[in-house]
């Protein structure tokens, strides 16, 4: 690991200064769980950590009005065990849950799992691919068992966050904090594709920092589920997964869907909405025929590599799943 210095940040202000101050040569730290395997590996090679944890203020879980605040700092176990996220954000507590390790969960915090980097071999190794300023995709024509089949190209790896796909399904704003101040964006806007972006995996500019999640407190009778399959049984990133939220109401034929998210994880470089899913269960019965129309219209847009046909039906029957799950 190349020799580094260390801030503690008392302040989101201080934060900021302080990545500015050494713009492209500092980087924020939350749990060091993600950025220090890379700085080992000479992935990342900063000048300057700036600590987040030494803020105050920012690890709180708490109902403001109809939203629900979690802090960027709030450890995935202390999130996978609120009473709060548990009962009102079920999909995002299901996924917490599965993260990882206990050990992973006490370390690794919010932020820092929404702002992970990819887990492409290619990426984790050597290789001065595409997203280390290479000019090629290794993974394109390479060992591309684990990568995209949805958004591919020209870099091809899948979002790992386990929580940016029940996060962005429930509706849930990002607060960012930057050099000229706050902006609040949507979630599934945080993310960028690779055709918009191949060096980085979501629009924080150098100095920018994510503060808060605000996620907005779910209607009467909204359900929602976190579906994720691994390879092993556990301790292990998603193979695929999907988010489903629901709301269902009466209608002149019965009860029928009247409000649909899905959102589909390991699959694509970003958290992947389906508007062809949710399109296919408005207005309809929740029952196994249009659980499988809307899984089937959410893997249209396709277009699987060498190894990874599999994924395709795996995410259709996952998905199948958890919309029925719901039921
Ligand atoms: C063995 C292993 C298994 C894992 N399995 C899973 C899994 O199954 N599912 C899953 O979702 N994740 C998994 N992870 C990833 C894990 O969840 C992340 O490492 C963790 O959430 C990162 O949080 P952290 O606070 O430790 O972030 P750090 O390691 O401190 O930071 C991670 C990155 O985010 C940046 N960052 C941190 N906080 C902020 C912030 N507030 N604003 C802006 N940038 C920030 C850092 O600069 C760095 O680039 C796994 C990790 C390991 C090592
Ligand atoms: S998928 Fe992305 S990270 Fe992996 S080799 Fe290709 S460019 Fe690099």
């Amino acid at each position: 690991m190349k020799a580094f210095r260390h801030k503690n940040a008392r302040t989101v202000k201080e934060a900021v200064t302080l990545l500015q101050q050494s713009a492209g040569k500092a980087l924020p730290i939350a749990g060091g769980s993600d950025l220090l395997g890379e700085m080992k590996d000479f992935i990342e090679t900063p000048d300057l950590l700036v600590n987040l944890k030494a803020i105050p203020g920012l690890n709180k879980i708490e109902q403001k009005g109809g939203t629900i605040s979690i802090g960027a700092l709030v450890t995935i176990a202390d999130l996978a065990e609120s009473s709060l996220v548990r009962t009102q954000l079920a999909a995002v507590a299901e996924a917490a849950v599965v993260i990882a390790s206990p050990q992973i969960r006490n370390a690794g915090t919010v932020g820092g799992n929404l702002c992970q980097r990819p887990r492409c071999w290619y990426y984790r190794s050597e290789f001065q691919c595409l997203r280390k300023g290479g000019t090629i995709c290794y993974a394109a024509a390479g060992e591309n068992r684990y990568h995209a089949i949805l958004g591919g190209g020209p870099s091809f790896i899948v979002h790992p966050s386990d929580l940016a796909p029940p996060l962005i399904a429930l509706d849930a704003k990002a607060r960012i904090a930057g050099p000229s101040g706050e902006r609040t964006i949507l979630l599934e806007q945080f993310f960028v594709l690779p055709t918009v972006n191949v060096r980085r995996e979501n629009i924080l500019k150098p100095g920018e920092i994510l503060t808060e999640i605000q996620v907005p407190v779910p209607q009467n009778g909204t359900r929602s589920t976190y579906w994720k399959q691994m390879e092993r049984e556990m301790w292990d990133f998603a193979l695929v997964s999907a988010a489903v939220v629901v709301r269902q109401s009466n209608g002149p034929q019965g009860k029928v869907i009247s409000h649909a998210r899905v959102v589909l994880g390991g699959v694509a470089p970003i958290p992947w909405r389906s508007k062809e899913a949710e399109a296919a269960l408005i207005g309809k019965p929740l029952d196994q025929a249009n659980a499988a129309l809307a899984a089937e219209e959410a893997l249209k847009p396709a277009q699987p590599l060498r190894d990874n046909a599999f994924k395709v039906d795996l995410t259709k029957a996952v998905l199948r799943g958890a919309i029925l799950r719901l039921a």
